[in-house]
């Protein structure tokens, strides 16, 4: 259930329940689709392979991004580095993998993977670098919590004292902007370890409260949640019981008032999550059948359409 890794370090801070909510994959959509094209683009660059060459092999919906890129490889810095931190230890080791599968982590480590690392020159010190494609540049401040980690462990892994991070946001014209740069010391990095490991206790004591719960009774857990920006990626979102309100809460006949609206948005976005989901199913077994005369299937331009049904 619980996949505390680098990147959901800001949700579990702030919702540590969310780790012990059942996870669900969500399907991925074409942005996030475009930003995985864009990290295998550069991660190859990083590692000398010709830029006509990777081009070439990269998916045709988004070669057009990922030909606008104007990030150029940084000499002597290594891209996807994965490292695991231990939260009780407070050491860190390398990890020699590729892509996210970290293999046996022990409990209290948290593993995680920058995009870019750059050994220290005689301008700057270390720097640990995340690129992500948005629109948004300013928006990626909510990325720092993950940046901040990162920091940490390659500053315990490498034994530093001192480390830099950077987030590059590539906007939609593959323009590089560098919104986040910030130097740690020791004693910032000694502050982000307390964090780090306030969160992870408490997200254990999330998991073992679910597991005692389910011992002791078979009414649904329900814990107390904290909403916020970080719900954006929650994989416990369907689970979550905050969510799960928007469903009472927009069928029934409240009052209106103004917070009425944010319930409208996240039932939009259940009502997204259900698209994808027929989406996925429509492009894997062909048309659904919706009732007698009618199917759900794409129409010429790739949209989800009713149609008169055909005969097989
Ligand atoms: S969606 Fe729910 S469980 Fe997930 S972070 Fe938000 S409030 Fe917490």
């Amino acid at each position: 259930m619980a996949t505390f890794t680098a990147s959901s370090i800001a949700r579990v801070s702030a919702c540590p329940a969310s780790e012990a909510l059942p996870h669900v994959r969500t399907a991925t959509s074409p942005e996030a689709a475009r930003g995985v094209a864009a990290h295998e683009y550069l991660y190859r660059l990083h590692n000398g392979e010709l830029r006509e060459q990777i081009l070439a092999e990269v998916p045709e919906a988004h070669r057009e991004y990922c030909a606008s890129i104007e990030l150029r490889p940084v000499p002597g810095a290594v891209a996807e580095v994965a490292v695991a931190y231990d939260v009780l230890t407070r050491t860190a080791r390398l990890l020699d993998v590729t892509g996210r599968a970290y293999g046996a982590l022990r409990d209290s480590e948290i593993a995680g993977t920058c995009d870019l690392f750059v050994p220290a020159s005689s301008e700057r010190a270390t720097t640990v670098v995340d690129w992500k494609t948005t629109h948004d540049i300013e928006g990626v401040r909510r990325y720092v919590p993950q940046l901040e980690f990162y920091a940490l462990a390659f500053a315990r892994a490498h034994r530093l004292s001192r480390i830099r991070y950077e987030i590059v946001a590539i906007d939609e014209q593959g323009k590089a902007h560098y919104p986040i740069q910030c130097e740690l010391d020791f004693e910032d990095l000694g502050v982000i370890a307390s964090r780090v490991e306030q969160a992870w206790r408490a997200s254990r004591a999330q998991i073992a409260a679910a597991a005692e719960h389910t011992r002791s009774t078979v009414a649904p857990w329900v814990p107390s949640v904290t909403e916020g920006d970080h719900c954006r990626y929650c994989p416990a979102w369907r689970a979550c019981p905050g969510k799960r309100a928007v469903l009472e809460a927009v069928g029934g006949t409240p009052e209106p008032n103004g917070a009425m609206y944010l319930r409208i948005q996240d039932a939009e976005r259940w009502a997204a999550l259900g698209r994808d989901t027929l989406r996925e199913a429509v492009h894997e077994h062909g048309p659904l059948a919706v009732d007698d005369d009618r199917e759900l299937r794409f129409n010429s331009r790739g949209a989800l359409q009713l149609s008169k049904r055909r005969s097989t």
